[in-house]
């Protein structure tokens, strides 16, 4: 048989090689950057058009490149940063593959002006496919531009596994910010679509920070200093009551790259034990400067996990240095540190006495309270209190008749009945479909709380055993979609309006759903680049519960913004529903319980919360059976 293997063509290797470097505009973006850096810049300016779809561009002020060298550095494997392999382990560089601009050529349409200081004109190269098109002399300033035009053009493939430009802008400034917050002397401008999005001036770090998170990081921020033979610490932690519930600003800089490390994020949230809720989650910009010889250098150029050699002595030098500044800035009680502190009695303790524990129940509360009768809140005015739906008002009136004295057997029964027929009033007035087979198999009176996190109910067959949390989202998750839908929302104006701050993309994500905030309830009295004011909110939620869901829902959008209405409502109902749903952990009176089986049953898809988990399983009397 004849001889089958064969050298693969240069521009094939390349477009293989592409695949592991540049997976998405973001990753141009980091490389590009990176070589100006490397190129000793003082000013860099990155320009996108659709998130980098259409065109990355990094104009830098750097050293610029010999017309040869120009030529030579689209070569893969052609790098001026190191010569020989020892060389690895003294790396100063950001690049050191020489893979990066072969790559790139290799999928997309990519021009190059380049002039160095002493030369009189520069060398403008355009390449497509890897194949230099055009090569000419050029007037252009000292440095290097590169544009980057039509990715994986050639690799429809890739090109349709893109997400959104929403999605891919958001990792395009990830990239962006993780590099400006290390380079802090170089000056940085971001353009998206003609606009500037980011214009860094060259500054210290903790103005740095500012000018990308937002003016109100400033007061946020507690100072870490520490340095060991091992390892220099700098850097930031955000106060603890400045935590945040869903994960936001969280950054490791190893040798002034960024990392992702979850052994020392652990680390950092040792250190903040006690000062932070369980669910709340610090903010940190932690730059680290370690030998190079002590880590492993040879990472992959898009992998951002890093094998330090002693990884448990740095883990303890961060905790430690971090509650050493907790302390010392009096956020944090201030810890000894060569005392054992797991053996200590927690300090809020020492002095208290035994007591025998009470309950305190608030007998008024009522988490499922139509909440225009929210008692003694200030909060509201009457002006948008009308109630949308004439069944509403029939089920307030049922509840009035729950306070009026009737003795407990009675009022269950009262309830069961009233909110009963509201339910299938509720049912009726919108499908005809019924819920259930048999009427009598959710009319149900028999309902316990257990561990503060299940109701459990009899049902004729056996029994339900429902998530209250999850039941409970699946509740407002159905009433959320309603009110957007029907743009019936009712809205409690604020007598103080509520101010947030946020960053200019935090805003912007805001805004994509702001029709449908309104939707819910939600009035906006101005927004601005950096600031939101709200003088209306939704009935469902409370003022405190605002943020959070704003949190949450920026987080969502971060994460994956839907393309079209109808996700984007659904994804802003899930949310409310995550931040309004009684928590797991609240105890519930027996009406209480009573009314979220009721509300629950009378879903139009029970069954399941927003995200598809159940809200309650039953067991048959056959399976007690059974089991005796
Ligand atoms: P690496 O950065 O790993 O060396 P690249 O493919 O990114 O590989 O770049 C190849 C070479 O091209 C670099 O080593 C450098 O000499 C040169 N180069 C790339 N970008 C620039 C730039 N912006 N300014 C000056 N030289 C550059
Ligand atoms: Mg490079």
């Amino acid at each position: 048989m004849a001889d089958v293997i064969q050298l693969l063509p240069d521009h094939v290797a390349n477009q293989i090689a592409a695949g592991e470097v540049v997976q998405r505009p973001a990753s141009v973006v980091k490389e590009l950057l990176e070589n100006a850096i490397d190129a000793g810049a003082t000013h860099i300016k990155l320009i996108v058009k659709e998130a980098g779809k259409t065109l990355i561009q990094v104009v830098d002020n750097g050293v610029g490149m010999s017309v040869t060298d120009a030529r030579m550095s689209f070569e893969r494997h052609a790098t001026s940063k190191i010569s020989k392999a020892e060389d690895l382990f003294a790396l100063q560089t950001k690049g050191f593959r020489g893979e990066a601009l072969a790559s790139i050529a290799a999928i997309a349409h990519v021009e190059l002006k380049t002039k160095q200081e002493a030369k009189e004109t520069g060398i403008h190269i355009c390449i497509e496919g890897s194949q230099v098109s055009s090569q000419e002399v050029c007037v252009t300033p000292k440095g290097t531009s590169i544009l980057v035009k039509n990715l994986f053009y050639n690799v429809p493939a890739r090109r349709n596994f893109l997400k959104s430009n929403t999605v891919e802008l958001r990792h395009v400034i990830d990239e962006f910010h993780r590099v400006a917050m290390v380079h802090t002397n170089i000056k940085f401008d971001l353009y998206h679509n003609g606009n500037e999005v980011f214009s860094l001036p060259v500054a210290n770090r903790r103005q740095r920070l500012v000018h990308i998170f937002g003016g109100r990081t400033n007061e946020k921020l507690v100072p870490v200093r520490e340095e060991t033979d091992l390892v220099k610490i700098e850097g930031f932690v955000g106060k603890p009551q400045h935590a945040k519930r869903t994960r936001g600003e969280q950054f490791f800089f190893v040798n002034n790259r960024f990392i992702k490390s979850p052994y020392l994020n652990h680390s950092v949230v040792a250190a903040f034990e006690g000062l932070i809720k369980e669910k709340e989650h610090p903010s940190y910009f932690i730059y680290l400067k370690v030998d190079p010889k002590s880590i492993d250098i040879n990472i992959h150029p898009t992998k951002t996990e890093i094998k330090f050699d002693d990884e448990h002595a740095l883990y303890a030098m961060l905790r430690a240095a971090i509650k050493h500044s907790l302390g010392q800035f009096s956020v944090a009680p201030v810890l000894d540190f060569d005392r054992d502190a797991s053996m200590d009695t927690p300090y809020a303790y020492t002095k208290k006495q035994a007591t025998i524990p009470t309950i305190e129940v608030d007998r008024s509360f009522n988490p499922f309270q139509e909440p225009n009768s929210h008692s003694g809140s200030s909060k509201t005015t009457s002006k948008n209190r009308e109630v949308p739906f004439s069944f509403k008002k029939e089920k307030s009136a049922g509840w009035d008749q729950l306070y009026q004295g009737l003795d407990k057997e009675l009022e269950d029964i009262a309830i069961a009945k009233n909110t009963f027929s509201t339910v299938t009033f509720e049912k009726e007035a919108e499908t005809t479909q019924p819920v259930f087979k048999k009427e009598e198999d959710y009319q149900t009176n028999n309902v316990f709380q257990w561990n503060r996190k299940y109701i459990i109910s009899t049902i004729k067959s056996g029994m339900v055993v429902i998530h209250q949390h999850r039941a409970h989202q699946r509740i407002v998750y159905e009433e959320v979609l309603k009110n957007i839908t029907m743009a019936h929302a009712v809205s409690q104006q604020l007598l103080f309006p509520l101010q947030f701050n946020f960053t200019k993309q935090e805003v912007q994500l805001l805004e994509t759903i702001k029709e449908q905030l309104e939707n819910t309830g939600f009035v906006f009295d101005e927004i601005t680049q950096d600031e939101v004011i709200v003088s209306g909110i939704p009935t469902l939620l409370t003022n405190g519960e605002v943020p959070v869901l704003f949190e949450q829902l920026i987080s969502d959008l971060q994460q994956d913004l839907p393309e079209n209405g109808f996700t984007l409502t659904d994804l802003l109902a899930k949310s409310m529903a995550k931040s309004a749903a009684i928590r797991t952990g609240v105890a519930l009176e027996t009406e209480q319980q009573q009314d979220l089986v009721n509300r629950l049953f009378a879903c139009t898809e029970p069954a399941k919360d927003p995200n598809q988990k159940p809200t309650f399983i039953t067991v048959s009397l056959e399976d007690l059976d059974k089991k005796f």
